[in-house]
């Protein structure tokens, strides 16, 4: 493991003690004044349980809203395009994947939708024939890096070779170079952002997930999922591969099933399905009119 790994290991480490313990001091604190989660933690090790699900639950929120919000100023990041608008975008992670991408590839094409597959590179160099067929019906392509890893564990070496190797193999079979680039699960950082610059990369997150690499995901909860919540500018997130653990496989015929009741419904909502790339024509900045700026003084 690299020393980079180790330090950020042992920063999470530390910062997942350190809000356990606060989170302990707190809850023993609201039990002294509330007699009934006095009552319920009564023992110390039921006590210990209940404030170790909590700062579980407290990183998973931050997570959460790390990768659907960020926590910084976040001009380079991409999550949706301009709310005003009724355009929403389709995206497909993971693949390409031989049995599930030629499945949607029908159904957009029936549907004279256009989308865009933020591929795995080693699978790109697996099955060149369906990446190209991508391209040949006029969709658009991402890198969503070589072997799908996470991000801000790698060195920075590997982490340059992840995108490069990914572009190379694109540019390779399709003559394209891939404007865009999505994280796996979300999950960037500083270093990945400059490298997106410097590569003159676009970072595109989503503003909706379908959740639909989970196995035991139904196509009608997929379907519902989308359908209900998307509202205009929105980039939606769904999978031709892949599964929780696995990079690659997993089974996607819910997602195959929900797909053409999504564009249907999406379109039923007054939402029009349009390439990422008219989607981020009107992509909004981050709203900064709340800092009263002033350059005359
Ligand atoms: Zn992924």
């Amino acid at each position: 493991m690299s020393s980079l790994m180790n330090m950020r290991l042992l920063l999470f480490v530390l910062s997942f003690v350190g809000l356990g313990v606060l989170i302990n001091l707190l809850l023993n604190k609201i039990k002294g004044k509330n007699r009934y989660l006095a009552k319920s933690l009564n023992n110390r090790y039921a006590s210990f349980l209940f404030s170790i699900a909590l700062t579980i639950t407290t990183l998973l929120l931050l997570a959460n809203f790390y990768v659907y919000y960020g926590f910084d100023y976040q001009p380079d990041i991409y999550r949706r395009g301009s709310s005003q608008s009724n355009y929403v975008a389709l995206t497909f992670d993971d693949g390409p994947s031989p049995e599930y991408t030629p499945l949607i590839l029908d159904i957009l094409k029936e549907k004279q939708v256009k989308a865009t597959f933020f591929m795995v590179g080693s699978h790109v160099k697996k099955y060149p024939e369906v990446v190209k067929r991508i391209i040949k019906e006029g969709h658009e392509l991402g890198n969503h890096t070589y072997n799908h890893v996470n991000i801000p564990t790698l060195k920075y070496n590997d982490l340059t070779q992840e995108i490069i190797q990914t572009n190379h193999i694109i540019h390779q079979i399709t003559e394209e170079f891939p404007v865009y680039l999505r994280p796996p699960r979300g999950m960037y950082d500083a270093r990945y952002r400059r490298l997106a610059h410097l590569l003159g990369q676009r970072i595109i997150l989503w503003t909706i997930s379908g959740r639909d690499w989970k196995s035991s995901t139904s196509a009608d909860t997929i379907v519902s999922r989308i359908v209900n919540k998307a509202k205009g500018g929105e980039i939606i997130l769904l999978h031709d591969s892949g599964a929780l653990i696995k990079d690659e496989g997993g089974n996607h015929m819910a997602l195959i099933q929900a797909l053409p009741s999504i564009i249907d419904g999406l379109q039923e909502k007054g939402l029009e399905i349009i390439p990422l790339k008219e989607l981020l024509e009107e992509a909004e900045g981050e709203d900064i009119s709340h800092l009263e700026l002033n350059i005359t003084e």
